[in-house]
């Protein structure tokens, strides 16, 4: 017999069961349909190297989901569900190759000293920026949270100039426009601050030099100096493994191991899906895809019926790619800069401004970089409970690489595809890191890495490895993002409603694109 539910959601991504849960609260009954035999998509945490050490498999940081207007309406309830984060006080830092560092903290006074020793100016400007961030918070993050609709943001607009005046909102629209390197080297004087931060801007797909990236390094400097990050304790998955209990306690179903492979219409309604092996699924009021938008074609048999929206589907950018190393570790890193280093969640090896800028070229051009730029995440320096008792895990995010691999850009590595350059590449990233913490691979009990394309064989969504689902460059952010009129997750298909990070406000932990369409769909 035909199974019927109201929403059929496709991927478990937290975005996809953030909707299914606010449904099924609003009376909704619901299904998500997992083509991979574990649900969470990018947040999910796996022993992939010994027994007993747990790796996040893609995202760490869920300060994006702390912070979220879904979290603050359903703390109580996800708290109940097991939902546990793990708050980290030291946040961030990069070391330089002459042996200096710089750290930010959630202690300004301790920040400002850091800063002070490269920059007294730079340290008073910190200051500045931290104390006037409240007041543009208020606006970027009611910006973000919001649904793109001329007449919502048109409101926001009028309520900054009206309370704020002209020349505040238009400085604040100006930082939503430029570049990295244009609002760094504005505002400080130090090459070392100015890196620190742009790191930031890499973690998406903004280099220095890529108009409108200047907001990430803005907002990530500010929200971790007032607010710290947190991670998941024990792994990111307790929020996935906490929305799912949401969705199954209000009555939902998910379901892994379960590819749809044919989005199902009646004339110009979507009414079901199809599975790979022929089980059809029908869905009363809501079809909703968490997929990359390249991906729509093949389960809507060739498109929508839209020609425009359609082509703008199969046009839609991706970033380049990640590669993940997993390690599990005797010892954490020994930084020769300095030992207070163990204690920071992320440690950056981005050191200039023109590194970051030629590292996104060289990815661009299908080259390997020679010199990537690295997050170090050292999550059992704030959670140990995810290693046996005295061991560590570290998560090293390679960014930027790309998914394709035309050459390699020291001229060192040969051989064109990822299996056979993974393992390779990854020594060139341990040495890279090893010139900042000699002795790293004799900690190494056991290593896993995952390169650009085992994401994607993962997670379809992350195309070429692309983690960001999608470039956020301006052309496809905002109301393009992912297409001008349908940012608010529409197609052209009656009941057929993207989410995910392909649709506004994007990628990251932050829960907006799948609350924003649930509330849509549920009227409140
Ligand atoms: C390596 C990496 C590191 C990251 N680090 C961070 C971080 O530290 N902090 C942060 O905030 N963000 C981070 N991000 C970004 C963030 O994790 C993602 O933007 C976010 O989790 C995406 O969520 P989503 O709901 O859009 O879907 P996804 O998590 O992408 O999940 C989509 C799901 O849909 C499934 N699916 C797709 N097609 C089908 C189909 N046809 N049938 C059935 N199932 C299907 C996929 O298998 C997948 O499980 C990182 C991402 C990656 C990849």
């Amino acid at each position: 017999m035909l199974e019927e539910f109201d929403a059929a959601i496709i991927g478990s991504g937290h975005n996809s069961l953030v909707c299914a849960a606010h449904l099924q609260q609003k009376g909704w009954r619901t299904i998500v349909l997992e083509q991979a035999s574990e649900p969470g998509g990018a947040v999910k945490t796996l022993e992939l190297t010994e027994p007993g050490f747990r790796h996040d498999w893609a995202a760490m940081n869920l300060s994006l989901f702390a912070g979220s207007a879904f979290n603050r309406e359903y703390a109580e309830k996800l708290g109940a569900c097991g939902l546990e984060f793990v708050p980290a006080d030291k946040c961030f830092a990069s070391v330089f190759p002459d042996g200096k560092w710089l750290g930010v903290g959630t202690d300004l006074a301790a920040t400002r000293e850091r800063i002070a020793a490269f920059s007294e100016a730079d340290a008073e400007t910190w200051g500045e920026l931290v104390e006037e961030f409240p007041g543009k918070a208020e606006y970027i993050f009611a910006l973000l949270g919001s649904p793109m609709k001329t007449h919502i943001q048109g409101r926001l607009l009028a309520k900054a100039l009206w309370k704020k005046g002209g020349a505040w909102t238009t400085a604040l629209a100006r930082l939503l426009i430029a570049s990295p390197r244009t609002w760094l080297s504005e505002t400080f004087e130090s090459d070392h601050v100015r890196a620190t931060l742009a790191a930031w801007g890499m973690h998406l797909d903004f280099a220095p030099d890529i108009a409108g990236g200047a907001i990430f390094p803005y907002l990530e400097s500010m929200a971790n100096q007032s607010f710290g990050m947190v991670i998941g304790k024990g792994g990111a998955d307790t929020l996935t493994r906490a929305l799912l209990a949401l969705v199954e306690e209000g009555g939902g179903t998910v379901r892994c191991g379960s590819a749809v492979t044919r989005i199902v219409t009646d004339g110009p309604r979507a009414t079901g899906v199809e599975l790979g092996d022929g089980t059809r699924i029908a869905a009363k009021r809501a079809v909703v895809a968490n997929i990359s938008p390249r991906n729509l074609a093949e389960l809507t048999g060739g498109g929508t019926g839209d020609a425009d929206f359609d082509r703008a589907m199969a046009g839609y950018a991706h970033a380049p790619g990640t590669m993940m190393m997993h390690l599990a570790l005797s010892e954490l890193p020994d930084w020769k800069a300095s030992p207070k280093l163990r204690e920071f969640a992320y440690v950056h090896i981005a050191p200039s401004l023109d590194q970051m800028a030629r590292t996104y070229q060289q990815a661009v051009a299908g080259l390997l970089p020679d010199e990537p730029v690295i997050v170090v995440g050292q999550p059992t320096a704030i959670d140990p409970s995810r290693a046996p008792e005295g061991k560590h895990v570290l998560w090293v995010q390679v960014r930027m690489v790309p998914a394709e691999i035309a050459g390699d850009a020291k001229g060192e590595i040969g051989g064109g595809d990822w299996d056979q350059v993974k393992e390779a590449y990854a020594e060139r990233v341990m040495d890279l890191i090893e010139a900042h913490a000699p002795g790293l691979r004799k900690n190494i009990i056991a290593r896993h890495i995952v390169s650009p394309l085992d994401l994607q064989a993962d997670n379809p969504n992350l195309v070429g490895g692309d983690q960001i689902c999608g470039s956020h460059h301006l052309t496809q952010h905002f109301l393009f993002r992912p297409r001008r009129g349908f940012a608010s997750g529409n197609t052209p298909v009656k009941d057929l409603h993207l989410t995910g990070a392909a649709v506004w406000p994007g990628a990251g932990t932050g829960a907006g694109p799948g609350y924003l369409l649930a509330r849509k769909l549920a009227g409140t």
